[in-house]
């Protein structure tokens, strides 16, 4: 099956053509500036990147544009849309309502938009994305893949506030917890090279990237995760807080005499290890200032590790052990240094990292010392792919029913 892969921002989308039984991608790229004015990146695998500018007033346009370039007769990669079975949609936040992926028919995208009031600035333009798909490929089946769904098997205790109950029941107020498809597929990739199914497992998920959470899988069930109502919760990010006393901001506001929403702006935006090192959010710059002696680059790099290292502490406790501790996503896969800040003083609990296998980047390994008990992996993860495979998933469960459906009315 070729599958069409779709992640929208408020003024990008990205997308990706998957051959679902090879697993290879076909063609990959972006859209971006929607709504200002518009440049499309398309890059069919092996061959070169194109990138032009095109208006895009709306999503609707990007979306038309990607298919003209998919079907292009020079450099397109499909003869017809027609080829393309099935379209992937990463959704934001599915609230309590979505604990896996679905088909995304018109009443399931109203149960959608019901919770936009959680994911205000993420979830309407997934939903604009869906709707321009829907509109120029009427008849091809759309599946929305949450971001928010693997959370979803986290006990109450784990995901209530210590808040008023009366808000969790008027307006959803818990923990939610984000980066759902990444935890999932690598906590099942981690228990595929443990040579052990995912129920026989208890895993720890570093995803460390420019937002980074952390989630602790036991019996391929997550059970604890770092994020929360919003992906502000949590680790220290590039640009976003993590955990803070809630009363920063409010001090944030009233000292800078600015209002809760600017002051919302600068725990999002401006704080993070950015706001540390007064540097950069990218690890890259942060490594290379730190090694030149920058006090604060240094300062942000160690207390990134160290929240990093608190959370794996407390999710080992909270699973009541742990055989695997794997590290993912563009920190995660890219920085040996950070991996290795990490783990250092694990020991106690049989988890020793290799400095000779640990210098991988991007590259599936094992990380741990041979001997070491709990074993620490390097595993990229591939959300994109994760889509595609859980749209076959559906879709084939679909056709399975329709058939049936068509042979019983006959
Ligand atoms: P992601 O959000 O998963 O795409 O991760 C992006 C972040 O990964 C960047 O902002 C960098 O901080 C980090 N990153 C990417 N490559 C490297 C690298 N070679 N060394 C350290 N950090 C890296």
């Amino acid at each position: 099956m070729k599958i069409l892969v779709i992640n929208c921002g408020s003024s990008s989308l990205k997308y990706q053509v998957i051959d679902s039984d090879t697993e290879h991608v076909l063609a990959k790229g972006l859209c971006e500036r929607i709504g200002i004015d518009g440049r499309l990146t398309y890059q069919p695998t092996g061959q070169d990147k194109i990138k032009y500018d095109a208006p895009m007033p709306a999503h609707r346009q990007a979306v038309e544009l990607v298919l003209k370039q998919l079907t292009d007769p020079e450099t397109g990669i499909l003869k017809s849309v027609d080829e393309i079975q099935a379209v992937g949609h990463r959704m934001v936040h599915g609230g309590e309502k979505f604990a896996c992926s679905t088909l995304l028919t018109d009443e399931v995208l109203k149960t959608v938009e019901s919770c936009n009031d959680l994911a205000p600035l993420h979830n309407p333009p997934t939903l604009v994305g869906v709707a321009a798909c829907k509109e120029l490929m009427p008849t091809t089946p759309m599946v929305g893949v949450f971001d928010t769904a693997f959370h979803q098997t986290m006990a109450p205790e784990a995901y209530i506030y210590g808040l008023p109950y009366e808000y969790y029941e008027k307006y959803g107020m818990r923990r939610y917890g984000f980066h759902g498809t990444s935890h999932k597929f690598v906590s099942q990739r981690t228990a595929e090279l443990l040579g052990k199914k995912p129920e026989d497992v208890k895993v720890i998920v570093c995803h460390l990237g420019n937002g980074s959470s952390i989630s602790a899988v036991d019996g391929g069930k997550c059970v604890e995760t770092s994020m929360g109502l919003t992906p502000l919760e949590g680790l220290i990010m590039g640009t976003r807080s993590g955990d803070i006393d809630p009363t920063c901001i409010e001090f944030i506001a009233h000292k800078e005499n600015i209002t809760l929403e600017e002051a919302m702006t600068i725990i999002n935006k401006k704080s993070g290890v950015l706001g540390i090192s007064g540097v950069s959010s990218d690890f890259r710059d942060l490594e290379e200032a730190a090694n030149e002696g920058n006090e604060r680059a240094k300062l942000a790099l160690d207390a990134f590790c160290h929240h990093v290292k608190k959370y794996i502490g407390s999710y080992i406790a909270v699973m009541n052990g742990i055989d695997a501790i794997v590290f993912t996503a563009g920190i995660g896969e890219n920085s040996p240094e950070v991996r290795e800040q990490i783990m250092e003083g694990f020991g106690f609990i049989g988890a020793t990292i290799d400095p000779v296998a640990n210098k991988v980047r991007g590259k599936e390994t094992l990380i741990s010392t041979p001997d070491s008990k709990v074993k620490v992996f390097c595993v990229p993860t591939n959300e994109e792919l994760a889509i595609c495979r859980d749209t076959v998933e559906i879709v084939t469960k679909k056709i399975v029913e329709d058939t049936v459906k068509e042979v019983l009315n006959k």
